[in-house]
């Protein structure tokens, strides 16, 4: 089988493609677990399989099911689930027709909500940029417009949007659904809100495994849509209560029960450290850009984690629940959240450069003026 090469700039950090994570359980591993480098996995029983979550476009999910085609020669997918309502996760579901296709009813509520068509759009530089000059963004210069340009364009180019065409779940459920598989049982844990508003777990007992979704990202900052981060750890501890051995992330690489124990330990030092500086009067962005700028997450071990910037999220995520107005984002926020992102991105690859610590300044930077 062909290497799994990562979809954006950079070498693997760890080997990509299909790997049998338990008896009968398939993970289907995009390095390195960045926007859209989402996995998947394929639960084998007798005569019928499941196949959990469908990538972000309908390409992906062709080369990942080609890729499972000897597995599916006697197991044909009878059914999909989506674990969330992220497009990464079930934007190829059109590949897997006459599956009956499971979600939450929360994640259900929310699948419309973002379309390809948009997606494409903002995904192309003059789109970006034409955007970008209609709001009242923060930090209005040339230099760092173009720095945000460079990074939703990188961030959205290796995706074929144009051929995606919705196909929405058939079944949904709350709380937890038990299925059977080909004679074996899988069952479906509802954990979210969290990652996003409808995020489910799904847990193969027979096998030890857990495909845990975007519940785990392993080796790149976990990103909190909707949280409260509560919900989170919770979802975390679950994953630990369940006696699994081995773990399928949403984003990176499959591992043991210490990630998910340092997972827990990132959410409970980003909680109490954004937590102080929020309570002494630090708006969000500048709690977020002193927290992955500063010393702290290298004491802590998580300055390795790729896309460090998505604690602007987070931080937003946490302040808006401990002000009681924490809502999904809207289109403008996710604009803005995209535009603070990249700077911060470009600013922690600068400082990186400068102590040497690896890395080169993203494209734009000497444009930026700073
Ligand atoms: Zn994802």
């Amino acid at each position: 089988m062909p290497a799994v090469a990562p979809l954006h700039p950079g070498t693997a950090r760890f080997e990509g493609g299909l790997s049998e994570v338990g008896p009968g359980v398939h993970a289907w591993l995009q390095p390195n677990g960045l926007l859209g480098e989402s996995n998947a996995a394929l639960i084998v029983g007798d005569g019928a399989s499941l196949l959990v979550d469908t990538l972000w476009d309908p390409g992906l999910t062709r080369r990942m099911l080609a890729a499972m085609g000897p597995l599916l020669e006697e197991a044909r997918i009878e059914t999909v689930v989506n674990t969330h309502s992220d497009g990464d996760h079930w934007w190829g579901n059109q590949e897997v027709p006459a599956a009956e296709i499971i979600a939450t009813e929360a994640a259900a509520a929310v699948m419309g909500d973002e379309s390809p068509t948009e997606m494409k759009r903002f995904g192309t530089l003059a789109g970006a940029l034409r955007v970008a000059g209609s709001l009242p963004l923060p930090y209005p210069r040339r230099g760092d417009v173009a720095v945000f340009a460079a990074y939703a364009g990188e961030a959205l180019r290796p995706f074929e949007f144009g051929e995606v065409r919705l196909v929405p779940p058939t079944r949904t459920f709350s709380g937890e659904l038990a299925l059977d598989v080909g004679g074996r049982e899988v069952r479906l844990i509802e954990v979210g809100p969290a990652h996003s508003s409808g995020d489910l777990i799904v847990w193969v007992p027979d096998a030890k495994a857990a495909i845990a979704a975007d519940i785990l990202f392993i080796g790149v900052t976990p990103i909190m849509w909707a949280g409260p981060l509560a919900h989170w750890v919770a979802a975390l501890k679950r994953l630990l209560g369940l006696g699994a051995e081995r773990f399928v992330p949403g984003h990176g690489p499959v591992c043991g029960t210490d990630e998910v124990r340092t997972l827990i330990d990132y959410w409970r030092w980003l909680d109490q450290a954004a937590g102080q500086r929020l309570d002494s009067g630090s708006s969000s962005p500048e709690t977020a850009r002193q927290l992955v700028l500063g010393d702290e997450i290298t004491h802590h071990g998580f300055a390795d984690w790729l896309a460090p910037e998505r604690a602007l999220v987070n931080v937003r995520t946490i302040d808006a629940h401990r002000r009681g107005v924490a809502k999904p984002p809207g289109p403008r926020e996710l604009i803005a959240a995209f535009f603070r992102m990249a700077l911060l991105a470009r600013d922690h690859e600068l400082g990186r450069a400068a102590t040497g610590a690896g890395g080169l300044p993203v494209t734009g930077a000497a444009d930026s003026g700073r």
